[in-house]
């Protein structure tokens, strides 16, 4: 059985490498995610390309993630590159400050609004909560804080306060025109980082399309704020992102838990993908195995339902790029086997828009009941097997299709693999002869199992699927409709 949860790995310069990405690639890396927090346009460009030329010579499918950097307030820099600040020392943010003047006094912020937005009695985090300030004073241009929990601290670092309400605008004009990047990379995934609301989805959306790019949006939960309009945000996004290291600074570490499993399950009972980030398997930036915690950490996003498992710094600039993917295949494929992660969810009272929804999911009602090994979904945009992966099984959902970009797509979603599949023929039994040869050869099923088929009766139609077909591998003869 293949591994049904997908591996999103971050690039970096840890694999700016071909023969890395070949070792990433073989270990089972499903979608790449080009960070926009660093690096220039044409790294990431690069990066895209030569990515999938190497998943094309091992004749794998890899979607592309440009994930942008989003209002991420942080510290600008020091004299010294970094300092020391200890427990109950005086610091100062200072909006005025030059960039690179920082001393172990006082350093400046990226965002010159900050002295509005924060009062006396606040507690802001630095570093994902490494450090802890203490607000004392606020005047116009300077935050005067004491340090509750020292340590040391470089340049560049970002600043959470605890509760939320830092109140940035969500698309920056550096994401603006990161959007047009992405859409000249093709990126089949589009994330927006620190959204508040579900106009900001719909202005990236907006502003993506016009750029020419057919990507997907993800959105980011990484703020206390995106909590309260969840359900508005999810619906305005075909993705969400449980970010944990903003949303676990914003919220603090203890609600976090509860909090992914919510957005999981909320994410999947209204049809959207959702992806578990941020420090999955963080000691392997130097360790080459997990931590128990860890491991553990991995299976119970799996047991929660996630379509997919992040891996950060781990890949772009950690020892072990391949080992962790391999480790985290391992693991995703050991939690999958326990009946916990596959026992079928009922919906059954759920009322149904469409016909190719209805089909989707009476599918997979179907195929759970059946003991059917495996289903074929013949589908043009993807959103057929996306439908069908919203409902828990263990049956594999083949996506055929002849577009690359529905290909690359399916890459993010639970339970389903990319076939290429071109059948233009109107004749159906040629046509189910041909998928189910192609199950075959992929040793995905042999004489005897029942699988299932769905297809519409205009083949090449958008939202056109309106049947579904069960049939016993090596019975089916050529005459059959
Ligand atoms: P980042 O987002 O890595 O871009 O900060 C993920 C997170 O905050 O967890
Ligand atoms: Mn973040």
């Amino acid at each position: 059985m293949p591994r049904r949860t997908k591996i999103v790995a971050t690039l970096g310069p840890a694999t700016d490498n071909e023969s890395v990405l070949d070792e990433m690639i073989r270990a089972g890396m499903d979608v790449v995610r080009v960070n926009f927090s660093h690096g220039t346009h044409d790294d990431h460009i690069r990066r895209a390309e030569t990515v999938r030329n190497r998943a094309r010579a091992h004749g794998h499918q890899v979607g592309v993630l440009a994930d942008l950097q989003g209002p991420k307030i942080r510290i600008e820099r020091f004299q010294e590159g970094r300092i020391e600040l200890e427990t109950d020392d005086h610091f100062v943010l200072d909006v005025k400050l030059g960039t690179n003047d920082g001393t172990r006094e006082r350093v400046g912020v990226t965002y010159k609004k900050l002295p509005d937005d924060v009062v006396r009695g606040d507690t802001l985090l630095l570093d994902d909560g490494m450090l802890v300030l203490w607000v004392e004073e606020v005047n116009d241009t300077e935050v005067h804080c004491r340090v509750m929990v020292g340590g040391c601290l470089t340049n560049n670092k970002g600043i959470n306060r605890l509760g939320g309400g830092l109140s940035a605008e969500s698309l920056t004009d550096k994401d603006r025109e990161d959007i047009k990047v992405a859409a000249e990379m093709g990126a089949d995934y589009v994330a927006i980082s620190f959204p508040r609301s579900a106009d900001d989805i719909h202005e990236a959306r907006e502003l993506l399309r016009a750029a020419g790019g057919h990507g997907s949006i993800v959105a980011k939960i990484e703020r206390a704020e995106a909590l309260e309009v969840l359900e508005d945000i999810i619906k305005a996004a075909d993705v969400v992102m449980i970010a944990r290291g903003d949303l676990g600074v914003e919220i603090g570490d203890a609600e976090l838990p509860a909090v992914q499993k919510r957005i999981i399950h909320v994410a999947r009972s209204m049809d959207r993908v959702v992806i578990t980030a941020t420090q999955m398997m963080q000691s392997m930036v130097e360790s080459p195995i997990p931590t128990r915690a860890e491991v553990f950490d991995v299976a119970n996003a799996v047991i929660d339902g996630t379509d997919a498992v992040m891996l950060s710094a781990e890949t772009a600039a950690g020892r072990y790029p391949a080992k962790v993917i391999e480790a985290m295949d391992r693991i995703c494929a050991g939690a999958e086997s326990q009946r916990t992660s596959s026992a079928a969810e009922r919906r059954i009272h759920m009322h149904f828009k469409r016909a190719d929804e209805a089909i989707a999911k009476a599918t997979m009602y179907t195929a759970n009941s059946l003991g059917v090994k495996a289903i074929a979904a013949l589908t043009e945009s993807g959103a057929t097997p996306l439908w069908m992966s919203r409902i828990s099984s263990g049956i594999p959902i083949f996506a055929m299709t002849r577009h690359v970009e529905t290909r690359r797509k399916v890459t993010l979603y639970r339970g389903v693999y990319p076939v290429s599949f071109d059948v233009t023929t109107p004749d159906h039994a040629t046509v189910n002869k041909e998928a189910i040869d192609e199950l075959v050869r992929r040793g995905a099923v042999r004489d005897g199992d029942m699988i299932i088929i769905t297809k519409g009766d205009l083949m090449g139609v958008h939202g056109g699927t309106n049947a579904m077909k069960i049939i016993t591998v090596g019975e089916h003869d050529i005459m059959e409709q």
